[in-house]
């Protein structure tokens, strides 16, 4: 599974390691052929490849490059993407379930397709209400995870109904309901209700404060919940008013749907909020001139000074770019030497090297496509927030 502390540890692997992204999906008849296109693609990468090396480096990639191939013969490919690091001392491989474009890199791990994969496709907490409890999941990329279950005591839906007995029309929650009861229902009623009424209240906000915690815990942004009737909202208004930002209902009753099948239930209302997401964050950064920056020269600059709190890219943009092999400076300058130490700048995409940066400077990455992303690519593909001053100081 993707995620920050795999990124973390595939940035420390011990280096010259060659990094492999290939796109194994078996839906591609290419793929399907005794030998799949990901494969000859890749020997015949390495032959150029491997000439533009170093001589010393040369022995060391054709090994690591042959471990790949017999790796690749040997195995049925699952994800659509695979993803592997090989050195002398290193094997990782990770399967993805997105597209991918196949490249090969030798030194360093490369990480701006992992960076970009995850500025794509964030998971978000998913919870299932219904009238036994809300059941906790983790969603990203039409992938679904549980993360845990919350039974309720009491059958929610049947306690008015059953309980209320023949005045059972009205709502009859204290908050909204005590002005309506009637009085001759009786007091032993009313006591009864009340505490039913303290009950449900609670496990609303029980519910609401969970699905809270396991969001912080797991780093999920957004919580869709989804149920139906009084219940999503009594549940989605138990939250407070600063995780209620965070909070999307999804007005579905997926209560008897298990688990595996969920994704494709949710998949589409999650996609089509995204799309609104991106495209209100774009608006935002573009109208806003406190506190952004937007275009490629100044938000490279602010990047290499720790300045950006959240980067925003569009996802397909592949300006090119040269950074110093030395101190890794970046600028569109079409210089081959570098202004600040005289090393040699190498030709990069502005991608890699603002995926990268933000990585290392902790912003946040958002990748942006569809129209925000063709509005974004009108101010270079390319902006960001700003850090408060305060925070600059405590991040450089
Ligand atoms: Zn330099």
């Amino acid at each position: 599974m993707l995620n920050a502390e795999r990124v973390r540890a595939y940035f420390e692997l011990p280096q010259p390691v060659l990094t492999a992204y290939l796109n194994t999906n078996p839906a591609k008849p290419a793929n399907r052929k005794p030998e799949p296109e990901f494969l000859t693609w890749l020997k015949g990468e390495a032959k150029t490849a491997s000439r533009t090396l170093p001589i010393d480096q040369q022995k060391l990639f054709q090994q690591q490059l042959e471990r790949v191939e017999t790796y690749l013969r040997d195995r049925v490919a699952r994800g659509r993407g695979l993803v592997i690091f090989a050195g002398p001392k290193t094997w990782e491989t990770l399967a993805v379930e997105e597209e991918i474009s196949n490249e090969t890199r030798w030194g360093a791990p490369y990480m701006a397709p992992l960076l970009q994969l995850m500025g794509e496709h964030k998971p978000h907490e998913v919870v299932i209400l219904d009238r036994k409890g809300a059941r906790f999941l983790r969603y990203r990329m039409g992938e679904v995870a549980e993360l845990g279950t919350r039974k309720f005591d009491v059958n929610v839906s049947d306690w008015r109904k059953k309980d209320m007995g023949k005045v059972a029309s009205a709502p009859t929650r204290s908050k909204q309901g005590a002005g309506t009861m009637k009085k001759t229902r009786g007091s032993q009623r009313d006591t009864f209700e009340h505490r039913m009424d303290a009950r449900y209240a609670r496990l609303c906000a029980e519910t609401a404060r969970e699905a809270t915690q396991l969001a912080a815990k797991e780093k999920l942004r957004t919580v869709f919940v989804a149920g139906a009737g009084q219940l999503l909202a009594d549940v989605t208004s138990g939250f407070s008013r600063e995780s209620a930002r965070h909070v999307v209902k999804i007005e579905k009753d997926l209560g008897g749907i298990p688990a595996r099948e969920l994704a494709g239930h949710v998949g589409s209302a999650i996609a089509h909020w995204e799309r609104g997401h991106e495209a209100e964050m774009v608006e935002s950064l573009l109208g806003n001139g406190r506190g952004t920056v937007v275009g490629m020269d100044e938000t490279l600059a602010q990047l290499q000074k720790g300045g950006i709190r959240r980067l925003v890219l569009a996802g397909d943009m592949d300006a090119k770019l040269r950074r110093c092999r030395r101190c890794g400076l970046a600028s569109r300058a079409a210089d081959a030497v570098c202004q600040r130490c005289g090393g040699e700048r190498a030709i990069t995409t502005v991608r890699e090297v603002a995926l990268e940066l933000a990585w290392k400077e902790k912003a946040e990455i958002e990748i942006v496509s569809g129209e925000a992303g063709e509005r974004l690519k009108g101010a270079e593909g390319i902006g960001g927030w700003l850090r408060r001053p305060a925070e600059v100081k405590i991040a450089g």
